[in-house]
């Protein structure tokens, strides 16, 4: 562990702001895991990062990383990835981040089916700003801007990522590191656009309001609400209510990568074809 910090973590940044028992550090060590297990130099992978608790990721890493603006790691990540397209772009960003500001670019990038691994920390809530709802807090679910609970439907962003286009989607949590590590090298190695959800526990801003208990509690939450897609899949509709699958949701090959389709637009521009 000592080594993989020390070669994966820039010095002198450790340790971390976030708040003892958050599960921020689980899905960021399970994104270096990853790396680690594909033995990807340093020099061939970008982490992009937008604004909140789960974007600090981006500053302890150390590879070539962006700590971009509020929304816009996806956008930062498209002109990186068009760029050197032979990088591999990570992209680790909140749920209010991809989804609320961002939400926007999340879909466009989907669309566009562009190579990307995008990391998405769902703690349920803003967690840095204190406790507002962002479009993943859960229905009925209480927020410092919903104190009598949540009246919007929460997106089912895994839903959102196939309807717009992505072509691998996968969703995990922090209880299940394992798993969540090697859905992250599998989202790496798919050719076009990958969406890992990473359901997490922010036991400050979302476990406190929601009395959820310590962080302990959080993630045995997690144990009990999260069912493996093939246990899933057997499970009859009664059964599934209030619990949510994970692993591979969805993944499609053969669909053109956005770059690979811009390369060849260059080409044929150029009077090649
Ligand atoms: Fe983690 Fe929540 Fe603290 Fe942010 S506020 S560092 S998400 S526990
Ligand atoms: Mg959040």
């Amino acid at each position: 562990m000592e080594e993989m910090i020390n070669k994966y973590f820039r010095p002198g940044r450790l340790p971390h702001i976030w708040c003892p028992g958050c599960g921020n550090g689980v899905v960021t060590g399970s994104v270096v895991k990853a790396i680690a297990k594909l033995d990807l130099s340093k020099d061939d992978v970008a982490v992009i990062s937008g604004i909140g608790c789960s974007s600090r990721a981006s500053g302890y890493l150390d590879f070539n990383t962006v700590h971009s603006a509020h929304g816009r790691a996806i956008p930062v990540a498209t002109g990186v990835k068009l760029a050197e397209p032979k990088l591999n772009v990570i992209v680790l960003t909140g749920d209010g981040d991809a989804t609320a500001i961002g939400g926007n670019h999340f879909i466009h990038a989907c669309r566009r089916n562009i190579d990307l691994t995008v990391v998405v920390y769902n703690n349920s809530i803003y967690g840095m700003t204190g406790g507002q709802y962002s479009p993943m807090t859960p229905y009925h679910s209480k927020a410092t801007t919903a104190p009598y609970g949540m009246i919007e439907p929460d997106f089912n962003l895994a839903e959102l990522a196939k309807a717009a286009g992505a072509t691998f989607v996968a969703r995990c949590t922090t209880f299940h590191a394992q798993m969540l590590s090697d859905l992250i090298v599998k989202g790496i190695q798919h050719k076009g656009f990958s969406l890992i959800e990473a359901v997490s526990a922010c036991p400050i801003s979302f476990g406190r309001q929601n009395k959820m208990g310590g962080p302990a509690e959080m993630m045995m939450w997690q144990r009990d609400h999260a069912v493996p897609v093939a246990a899933w899949d057997k499970l009859p509709e009664e059964k599934r209510e209030g619990k949510f699958p994970i692993g591979v949701l969805y993944q499609v090959e053969g669909r053109k990568e956005y770059t690979e389709a811009y390369d060849e637009l260059i080409a044929m521009a150029q009077g090649g074809k």
